[in-house]
């Protein structure tokens, strides 16, 4: 699924004087002039015939919908008559509902989830050529998390690419009904982006993409096994080290990490497995190789660290195994423990650097997915069937994007007046684009023509 690269050229830093007033008008003209938001969109198909509502105005509604985190369909139905809803949206109000939330279901039932992922991707790689994502992080790396994700679970609503398990309910066991994905985010200490998902297939698409043999739903590591390539085929060199919970940690994954030229740093738990259970055997009671004090994070870490480990038969290469144990400066907590096997590329980092990216691999479950739940109501079911849940995951996705980099980008000091909790800074954006409603005389500008 390789990416046709824009003719266009790349557009220049933006004067945040010139994006108009109000946070909400700042963002979409910030997202028109150096994404051609409006275009992106317009890349979004679906097999409807003869719509009366345009596929690009559903995925801007969608959009929208992300953007000021209105929380259900229930919720909308009634402001896509608002004269605010629809100035934000572009237009010159008119009496009477835009549409109904039944043909936007319609419509994101039948959407091409590849031509809603496209406008997100795009977004990215315009990003990337705009050197929005400074030159690598640690060691002058790029660092991605990849991790699994369900956005919701059901026991009634349903479909057949419903992964399905068995849990108790009071006295009964009954079937429970979920989605999962395999979720990959850029990581940093600013902007985070999510870059790509896959889905874990549920025994019927498996089926359907021509498997043999199906005997059940599929694993994460399985649905990872696929998106690891795509990531390569996608963004090319821009991505350096995948950081990784316990799941990855082993020969064939870290192989099919090597193959695609990534370097792995991932969470060993299990001290009885190989690789740690060598580390720790070498390591027995010696004291800590290198101290550090961490003084931004008012931390001491105490490091161990042993290379060229040979203890797997399913990966070829050498592995590092580093442990952390730190110690808030602050408070008389018990230390906690870490330890990392790494990889390829990532063997050229420091202990330090290791045990400071292999934390941040839980960025995408504060940050991201702890957003998504309990602020974006991603976790909400819109709607269920068809390719609907991809493709509206695709477009908050899209919205999620492009706040962080509005953030980062535009609003400079914001983020920082704001305190260190991207959450937390992110939930107050969103108040003041809802404040922002009420006062849009004028619709908001969404393409640059
Ligand atoms: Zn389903």
């Amino acid at each position: 699924m390789a990416e046709a690269e824009s003719a266009e050229p790349d557009a220049v830093q933006v004067d945040p004087g010139a994006l108009g007033h109000g946070k909400l008008r700042k963002l979409i003209a910030y997202a028109t002039k150096v994404f051609h938001l409006q275009s992106m969109l317009a890349l979004v198909t679906d097999t409807r015939h003869k719509p009366r509502i345009q596929t690009a105005l559903v995925a801007q509604i969608r959009l929208v919908v992300g953007l000021l985190r209105i929380r259900s369909f229930n919720a909308l139905e009634p402001q896509l008559a608002e004269p605010w809803m629809q100035r934000a949206l572009g237009l010159h109000p008119k009496s009477g509902k835009l549409c109904s939330v039944d043909a936007l279901s319609y419509s994101l039932q039948r959407m091409d989830e590849a031509t809603t992922r496209q406008a997100c991707v795009r977004v990215v790689k315009k990003a990337e050529r705009n050197k929005v994502f400074r030159e690598g992080w640690f060691g002058a790396m790029r660092f991605v998390a990849l991790d699994g994700w369900e956005p919701h679970c059901s026991y009634e609503r349903h479909c057949p690419a419903c992964l399905t398990r068995q849990v108790r309910v009071g006295d009964k066991i009954v079937t429970q009904y979920y989605h999962r994905y395999v979720v990959a985010l850029l990581l940093d200490d600013k902007v985070e982006v999510v870059l790509d998902m896959e889905p874990v297939r549920s025994a019927d698409t498996r089926c359907e993409h021509g498997e043999h043999d199906v005997k059940g739903h599929e694993g994460e590591l399985t649905a990872a096994k696929r998106l690891v390539p795509r990531l390569r085929e996608t963004y090319g060199n821009l991505l350096d080290v995948l950081t990784l919970d316990a799941l990855y940690c082993n020969g064939p994954f870290f192989t099919l990490a090597e193959k695609y030229r990534f370097g792995v740093i991932a969470v060993a738990k299990k001290a009885d497995n190989e690789p740690l259970k060598e580390a720790l055997s070498l390591w027995g009671n010696q004291p800590p190789h290198n101290v550090v004090d961490d003084e931004e994070k008012r931390e001491r870490l105490k490091l161990w660290d042993v290379r060229e480990l040979q203890t797997l038969s399913s990966y070829k290469g050498s592995i590092r195994v580093v442990r952390a144990l730190a110690h808030n400066k602050d408070h008389a907590t018990a230390a906690t423990n870490w330890c990392f096997a790494v990889t390829g590329k990532a063997t050229k980092l420091s202990a330090f650097q290791v045990a400071s990216a292999g934390r941040a691999r839980w960025h995408i479950e504060n940050t991201a997915f702890y957003q998504f739940a309990h602020s974006w109501h991603f976790t909400h079911v819109f709607t269920h069937g068809g390719n609907a849940l991809a493709s509206l995951l695709w477009i908050f996705f899209l919205a999620f994007n492009l706040l962080q980099m509005f953030i980062y980008r535009q609003l400079g000091g914001y983020g920082r007046d704001r305190g260190k909790d991207p959450t937390r800074t992110i939930v107050r954006l969103v108040d003041e684009f809802n404040a922002d409603l009420a006062r849009l005389i004028e619709p908001l500008t969404w393409n640059t023509s």
